[in-house]
């Protein structure tokens, strides 16, 4: 229940208006109140494992190349992948500080070493 601020008449919470005075109620409606939706928690929440995976993917690759590159297809190729499992699970969990600057080394070593 709710009370007109003009008259003091008890009415319904659905009322509006006063139906006795036509008094404007200032008092929300609970569907009102139910409307209001706090804000939502982000549309981006997909973003960081997503960056995660293919940073990760990406850094795994380029170093098990470089690896294979640097030092031969037997010790590159067979033993390459796991320095770059480590290297990729680290950049994978920190990719957006790391993974911009770990892909233009990897390039970097990659074309010095021509
Ligand atoms: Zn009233």
């Amino acid at each position: 229940m709710q009370t007109c601020p003009a008259c003091d008449l008890s009415l319904p919470d659905l009322n509006q208006y006063c139906s006795n005075c036509g008094h404007r109620l200032a008092a929300p409606t609970p569907s009102t109140v139910n409307a209001i939706e706090k804000p939502s928690s982000g549309d981006c929440e997909w973003l960081y494992p997503a960056g995660a995976f293919i940073s990760g993917l990406i850094t795994f690759f380029s170093s098990w190349i470089y690896c294979t590159v640097t030092y031969g297809f037997l010790f590159g190729f067979g033993l390459g992948w796991i320095p770059s499992f480590i290297l990729a699970a680290i950049v994978g969990s920190l990719w957006p500080l790391i993974a911009l600057a770990v892909m233009a080394f990897v390039v970097f070593l990659m074309l010095s070493s021509k």
